[in-house]
């Protein structure tokens, strides 16, 4: 999946948008035509809506989980 900006003056995907598509999301395993056009709030408004369902993961999290370990050295204190 990819989301490029729309070069085409196309009205976004939503229904009762009536803004400009400002973006293009492609679903590249998909057909074709199964692109979406959407502006930015709607687009905005999506990213919202997936933040409550996909809750990114804190750096910390990141971190343990690729081996960074903070370790204190004793011998200095
Ligand atoms: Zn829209």
């Amino acid at each position: 999946m990819n989301i490029t900006k729309n070069v085409y003056k196309i009205k976004c995907d939503v229904h009762g948008c009536k803004n400009n598509a400002e973006y293009r999301i492609e679903f590249k395993k998909l057909l074709r035509n199964s692109d979406m056009n959407i502006c930015k709030d709607c687009l905005k408004s999506l990213y919202i809506e997936m933040a409550k369902i996909i809750v990114p993961k804190s750096p910390q999290n990141m971190l343990t989980k690729s081996g960074f370990k903070l370790v204190k050295n004793k011998e200095q204190e």
